[in-house]
C-alpha cells in the first residue's frame, strides 16, 4: 500500500473511533458548563471547559464533522472572551454559552458527507533527500534537564545539536538556519499542543519542508494525526529510548550514500572502451579501463571492481580465457562478468556462458539500455554479497568477513609498508543486561556500540561483529598508540551513553584488546594476541583498553 492510502485508510478508522467518542466528549462540556459557578469565576473550571471545547475546534474537521469544528470554535471564541475579563457571568452571557453549547451538541451528530476527509501528505522521499548529509539536529525541548541530556548524549554519535528552550526561539533561529532534523517536544506551558501548532507556519513557504521528530508524553491518536500532519516524520514517546531516537536520526541524515559502483572495462579497441566507460560515468558509476587484457590482474586488485566488461575478441588473450583466469582466483568466484561483443554467434555466446558469464551484450548496444543491464547486475550481486558478509542485526561484517578482510589488508599494508591494528571487542558482563532487561534490549546495546564504532571510525577502517557482544576491528593506517587513543574515546563515550529498558535507565561498557602488525605479522597471531589483550583487560577491571606488547607469546 502507498503511504498516501495507508493514510487514507488510518484517517477512515480514526474517523470511526472518533465518532463514537463524540457523545462522551459533549457529555463532558455539558457536566462542566453545569459545573460552572453562578456566583463568582472558578479558574479552573473555565479552563477545564476551555480545553474540552477546544479539543473538538480542532479535531472535528479532520475526522469528517465540520460542522462541529464551526460552533465548537464559536463557542471557543466566546469563552475567550469571556476569559479575559473573569468575572461572574451575567444571564445574558450565560444563556449565550447555553445556546452555543446546544449548536455543539446538535454539530455533533451531524457528520460531513462520507469520503470528504482528505489527507495532504508531504512527499516523504522528497523531504529525505533533501535533508540528507546533515547532522544538524534542532532540539526544541521545554525541560531544560531533558534538553541538555538529549544534547549530551547525541553528541557522542557525532551530531551537531542546537537546543532551543521555546517554541519562540526556534522560530526566530529556524528563519536563517534551516537545514537539519527538528526534534519537538509537543508540550509547552503556552499551549499543550504547542509543538505542533507551530509547525504549519514554519513550514509555509519552505522550499525543504522541515524533518520533524516529535517527542511526547501523549499517545492519542488525535495527537499522533495532528503530528503527522504538521510533517512529522516520526512520533517518540517520553521518556526518550535513544537508540531508536538514533536509529531514526540516522535512517533521516545518513550521508552514507552508497559509494558508485566500480566496473573495470576489458577491451582492446580504446575508442569504444573509453565511449563506454564515460556512458557508465555519466550515470554514476566508476570506471576503469584496461585496453591490454595482460595488464588485468593489478586493477582486479586494486579498484576491486564489482563487475567487469569484457571484450571477447582481443589479442593476446581472449575474452573467454581472461573470464576464465579471473574466475580461479578466489576472491573473484562470484564477481559477475558481462562479455561484450559484436559476436553474434549463438554458439560463441553460449561457450562464454558457460565459463562463467553472467550476461552478453553485443556492441552496438544503446546507451540506456549498457547502463541499466549493468546496473541490475551489480545491484543483484551486491545484494547477494551482502546477505554473504554483513551481519544481520548490525550490517557490520560478519565473522567471517572480518577475518578475511584482515587477511587481505596485512598483505596491503605490507606492500605499502603502513601499519594496522587489530582490535578485538567485548561488552561487559552482557549476561547480566539480558537477564535484567531481556534479550530484545541487550540487542539494542550491540546495535548501539555498532553504530557508535561505524561512527567514531574512519571511512577505510574495518568493524566486523565478532560473535555475540564481541566485535573486531582494522584500523588502517594506525599504530597501537594512534589506535589506542581512538578506541579509548570509543570506549569512554559508550559507557557514558544510558540505554533505556521500559522506564529503567542503565549503562553499559566494554573492554578492548588491541595488537599492531608491527609486533604481529600474520592474522593468525594478531588476533590472538588482541585476544590476551582483550582478557587482560577483562582482568584489569573491565571497561578499558588494553595493548598487547610485543612479548606476548605467539
Ligand atoms: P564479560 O564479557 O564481561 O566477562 O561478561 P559477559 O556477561 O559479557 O560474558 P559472556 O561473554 O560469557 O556472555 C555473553 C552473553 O551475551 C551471553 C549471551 O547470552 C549474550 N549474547 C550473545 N549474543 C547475543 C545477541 O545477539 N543478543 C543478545 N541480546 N545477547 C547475546
Ligand atoms: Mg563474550
Ligand atoms: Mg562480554
Amino acid at each position: 500500500m502507498s503511504e498516501v492510502n495507508e493514510l487514507q485508510l488510518m484517517l477512515k478508522l480514526l474517523s470511526q473511533a472518533y465518532a463514537g467518542q463524540l457523545p462522551e466528549k459533549i457529555k463532558q462540556i455539558e457536566q462542566s458548563w453545569r459545573q460552572f459557578p453562578i456566583i463568582g469565576w472558578d479558574q479552573d473550571e473555565f479552563l477545564n471547559l476551555h480545553r474540552l471545547v477546544h479539543g473538538l475546534t480542532g479535531s472535528g474537521k479532520t475526522f469528517g464533522f465540520s460542522a462541529l469544528s464551526d460552533s465548537a470554535r464559536e463557542l471557543e471564541n466566546y469563552l475567550y472572551f469571556l476569559g479575559q475579563a473573569k468575572t461572574e457571568l451575567n444571564a445574558v452571557q450565560r444563556d449565550k454559552v447555553s445556546l452555543l453549547l446546544a449548536g455543539v451538541s446538535l454539530a455533533a451528530n451531524q457528520p460531513d458527507k462520507p469520503g470528504s476527509a482528505q489527507v495532504n501528505l508531504i512527499p516523504v522521499k522528497a523531504v529525505r533527500a533533501k535533508a540528507r548529509n546533515t547532522r544538524r539536529i534542532f532540539v526544541v525541548e521545554h525541560d531544560r534537564e531533558l534538553a541538555w541530556e538529549l544534547k549530551t548524549q547525541l553528541k557522542y554519535f557525532e551530531y551537531d545539536v542546537k537546543l532551543f528552550y521555546t517554541l519562540e526561539d526556534f522560530r526566530r533561529a529556524i528563519r536563517q538556519d534551516s537545514r537539519g532534523v527538528v526534534l519537538m517536544d509537543i508540550n509547552f506551558p503556552e499551549d499543550p499542543l504547542g509543538g505542533v501548532h507551530v509547525m504549519p507556519e514554519l513550514q509555509r513557504n519552505r522550499q525543504t519542508p522541515l524533518q520533524v521528530i516529535f517527542l511526547s508524553s501523549h499517545s492519542e491518536l488525535e495527537v499522533r494525526l495532528e503530528a503527522v500532519r504538521a510533517g512529522g516524520v516520526a512520533y517518540l514517546m517520553k521518556p526518550v529510548n535513544l537508540g531508536v531516537l538514533v536509529d531514526k536520526l540516522d535512517e533521516l541524515t545518513s550521508a552514507s550514500v552508497a559509494p558508485a559502483p566500480r566496473v573495470l572495462i576489458v577491451d582492446d579497441d580504446v575508442n569504444l572502451s573509453n565511449y563506454h566507460a564515460r556512458v557508465l560515468e555519466h550515470a554514476g558509476m566508476s570506471v576503469k579501463v584496461v585496453n591490454d587484457p595482460l595488464d588485468v590482474m593489478r586493477p582486479l586488485q586494486d579498484f576491486s571492481p564489482d563487475l567487469i566488461l569484457v571484450d571477447i575478441y582481443m589479442p593476446g588473450c581472449s575474452g573467454l580465457e581472461l573470464a576464465k583466469v579471473i574466475r580461479q582466483i578466489d576472491a573473484f568466484v562470484s564477481i559477475p562478468i558481462v562479455f561484450l561483443s559484436s559476436e553474434t554467434n549463438l554458439d560463441k555466446q553460449l561457450a562464454a556462458l558457460v565459463l562463467g558469464a553472467d550476461d552478453f551484450l553485443t556492441k552496438s548496444i544503446e546507451a540506456h539500455q549498457l547502463v541499466s543491464s549493468i546496473n541490475s547486475r551489480i545491484k543483484r550481486s551486491l545484494l547477494l554479497r551482502s546477505f554473504m558478509v554483513r551481519d544481520g542485526l548490525t550490517g557490520l561484517l560478519n565473522h567471517i568477513a572480518i577475518k578475511d578482510q584482515l587477511v587481505g589488508q596485512i598483505a596491503q599494508a605490507k606492500r605499502h609498508a603502513r601499519s594496522i591494528t587489530f582490535a578485538m571487542l567485548d561488552i561487559d558482563h552482557f549476561k547480566k543486561v539480558n537477564d535484567s532487561y531481556g534479550h530484545p534490549v541487550g540487542d539494542r546495546v550491540i546495535k548501539s556500540l555498532s553504530r557508535l564504532l561505524k561512527q567514531r571510525l574512519r571511512e577505510n577502517d574495518l568493524v566486523g561483529r565478532y560473535g555475540g557482544e564481541e566485535f573486531a576491528v582494522v584500523l588502517i593506517d594506525a599504530d597501537g598508540a594512534a589506535a589506542m587513543k581512538v578506541m579509548d574515546a570509543i570506549r569512554h563515550d559508550f559507557s557514558q551513553l544510558r540505554h533505556l529498558a521500559k522506564d529503567q535507565e542503565f549503562s553499559a561498557s566494554f573492554s578492548c584488546g588491541l595488537a599492531e602488525m608491527k609486533n604481529f605479522d600474520n592474522a593468525s597471531r594478531l588476533t590472538d594476541a588482541a585476544d590476551m589483550a582483550l582478557y587482560k583487560a577483562k582482568h584489569a577491571g573491565r571497561n578499558q583498553v588494553v595493548l598487547a606488547d610485543a612479548s606476548y607469546p605467539a
